[in-house]
């Protein structure tokens, strides 16, 4: 029950706790359906942060970015707007197969996230900590609990008649570093621990996984002339349909691998490394395996490779793609000493692991929605996913449904057959999660139907239907639209 003395009380229709990849597109969705919307999130500073890699899309990651934004969600333009380097990804299979990549200004791309809310009609962007769910019963008692609020930190109550939780890896985080370990929702930012308890009071199963992160370098401590160059596209090509071409100067990643006398040194401690003590206890993607897990389990190779990819324009901070770790700090110092040009490279922060709560997904409807408490969404990390584009997808869709729950209609479902974000959620709410889900296109049964390029004649008319495209986005469609069904006409004719 809400307490009638309580010192602060907003009203609005939606609430969405978090403002990660998952809580920005949710509010963005929630608020272009007409729902005055707030976006409640620990620190206003990190909105959209990229806890990993400075990198959007990717092979499969790729399509489900160009379906958000033919939704007319905001990751598209965003990076298009702040991405350093473009990639087209395995352009030798067929069209279905390309992926297209970016590395972003992680500042940057923050940045266009919050300008693009702040400047949201209906979205107030909040900078507060929620610690309980407020529900209350329903006149028909056997009906579910209804959510219809939440509680902050510091005692004022927000009400609302739908919430979208998108607390990512924050609800009790642990951070481990070696044998050390304390709590934190990523390294710097303290944990979450109320809504935990709000959830498994209300009845909710929470379980446990994994992820963990590399060292970030300073890129003027590098060895250049030891490293091989890779450059983006000659022609980058723009992830929104909005976006007419990419004309920033693009800059280059770099490649080295690692080598036996690295995987020695890791193997000699592996009884310091929390994965292998039994410290860590939950499952970690099994596609970003740690490099000790890479080096145990794929005894037989020699190197792996990694690459080293700038975080921004403007800071010199590197990140190494393919070095996550949680060996302590001076293990991790002696196998930089061991890799070719970095043997001098200075680190700017150490590589770590985390452990976090999620929130198995068989506890949702196909739109999101917990079964267990009407009007409560989930939508992201929280979903036992992993990736900044899945989280993004799922936040559209779970925003979109808690605004049309409100107004009494259908929610947004889309099949396995019409979009990568139907497949995500079907697999999700159907067959639950026993490691971090990504996507791939093998999850896909109609991936050939699926591509990133035809994403806007598959969803956009869909969200124009619901109200989520706005009149620029559909001019712009239907004009490619006619120019496709003209030649299409014109090769029957000939
Ligand atoms: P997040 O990006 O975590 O955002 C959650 C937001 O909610 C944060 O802004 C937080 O401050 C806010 N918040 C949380 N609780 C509350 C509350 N109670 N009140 C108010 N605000 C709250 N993904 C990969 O694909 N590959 C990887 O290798 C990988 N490695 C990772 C390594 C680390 C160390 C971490 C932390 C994450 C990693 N990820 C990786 C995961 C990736 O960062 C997430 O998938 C993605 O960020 C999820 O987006 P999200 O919006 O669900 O949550």
């Amino acid at each position: 029950m809400i307490d009638e003395l309580m010192a602060a009380c907003y009203q609005f229709d939606v609430v969405v706790v978090g403002g990660g990849h998952a809580g920005a597109e949710a509010a963005l969705a929630a608020a272009r359906l007409g729902a005055k919307t707030a976006l409640l999130t620990s620190n206003l500073d990190t909105i959209a942060q990229m806890s990993c890699n400075p990198a959007i899309g990717g092979v499969a990651k790729g399509q489900i970015v160009r379906e958000i934004d033919a939704l007319g969600g905001a990751m598209g333009l965003a990076i298009d707007r702040t991405g350093i380097q473009f990639r087209m990804l395995n352009r030798s299979k067929g069209p279905a197969m390309h992926g297209p990549r970016a590395q972003a200004d992680k500042r940057a791309y923050h940045q266009e996230i919050r300008r693009i809310l702040e400047e949201q009609p209906g979205v107030s962007l909040r900078q507060e900590t929620v610690e309980e769910l407020i529900v209350e019963r329903q006149t028909d008692r056997s009906a579910p609990l209804r959510v219809v609020g939440v509680r902050v930190l510091g005692d004022a109550v927000y009400r609302a008649g739908a919430v979208v939780l998108c607390a990512g890896t924050f609800m009790r985080g642990l951070l481990h570093v070696g044998d050390v370990s304390f709590p934190g929702g990523r390294m710097g930012e303290p944990a979450v621990a109320g809504l935990s308890r709000s959830l498994e009071q209300l009845g909710f199963e929470l379980a446990r996984f994994k992820t963990g992160t590399p060292a970030r370098l300073n890129g003027l401590s590098l060895q250049y002339d030891r490293l091989t160059v890779q450059h983006g596209d000659d022609q980058p090509q723009p992830f929104s349909f909005l976006t007419e071409r990419i004309d920033c100067q693009q800059l280059p990643c770099w490649i080295t691998y690692t080598n036996s006398e690295v995987h020695e040194l890791i193997r000699a401690n592996l009884h310091r490394a929390p994965m292998y003590t039994g410290q860590i206890r939950s499952t970690g993607p099994r596609y970003c395996p740690s490099i000790e897990t890479k080096v145990v389990r794929f005894a037989d190779r020699t190197r792996h490779q990694l690459f080293l990819e700038p975080e921004g324009r403007n800071t010199h901070e590197v990140y190494i793609n393919g070095l996550s770790t949680s060996l302590p700090r001076d293990v991790q110092d002696a196998m930089l000493r061991l890799i070719p040009g970095l043997q001098r490279a200075e680190v700017l922060r150490y590589g770590y692991a985390i452990e976090y709560d999620y929130l198995p997904p068989h506890q949702l409807r196909p739109s999101l929605e917990t079964k267990l408490v009407e009007g409560l969404f989930a939508a992201g990390q929280i979903n036992g996913t992993t990736g900044y584009e899945e989280a993004a997808g799922q936040g559209l869709i779970a925003g979109a449904n808690a605004a049309l729950k409100l107004c009494g209609k259908e929610p947004l479902m889309l099949r396995r057959d019409q979009a990568y974000l139907g497949v995500m959620i079907d697999d999700l709410v159907t067959r639950g999660v026993d490691e971090p889900y990504r996507m791939f296109t093998s999850r896909a049964e109609y991936r050939l139907l699926l591509r990133h390029d035809n994403a806007d004649r598959r969803l956009t008319p869909i969200g124009r239907q619901l109200g989520l495209v706005d009149d620029r986005r559909w001019r712009r469609f239907e004009l490619k639209d006619a120019a496709i069904r003209r030649i299409s006409a014109l090769l029957e004719e000939v």
